[in-house]
């Protein structure tokens, strides 16, 4: 069986010490607290996903950077597109951007987040 690679587990959400147990529960978009619910340990080899309290208050820096890269990249398309837009068609576009995308970069945010402090264990990947 192939291993995942470190950045194939974390784009598809998957907990970094086996790379084969899902981070997130399958959330609803009729639920949009859904979206957000992790599990509490990896389903397949048990790893913590909150290793100590507050764990996760450094992945904001992660969604910062990410949150950033998007306005960028908005910024740029619609000045391609539109150059003559006006601030509040910049900002309506931001904040429609943030709020769709809201939920893809809370967990990869929490997903770049883990992967940084939890080392990949092949042993645990073959169980
Ligand atoms: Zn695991």
């Amino acid at each position: 069986m192939s291993q995942r690679s470190v950045l194939s587990s974390i784009l598809t959400l998957r907990c970094p010490k086996c790379r084969m147990g899902q981070l997130f529960k399958s959330g609803k978009i009729s639920k949009p607290g859904s979206l957000f619910s992790m599990y509490p340990t990896c389903p397949h080899c048990h790893q913590s996903f909150e290793p100590e309290p507050g764990f996760y208050f450094g992945a904001m820096f992660v969604s910062y950077g990410i949150n950033t890269l998007l306005f960028i990249a908005s910024w740029i398309t619609l000045t391609l597109v539109y150059p003559d837009y006006s601030l509040l068609l910049l900002l309506g576009l931001l904040v429609g951007i943030v709020l769709l995308s809201l939920p893809f970069s809370f967990r990869l945010s929490r997903s770049i987040w883990l992967a940084l402090f939890v080392r990949f264990d092949p042993h645990q990947a073959i169980k």
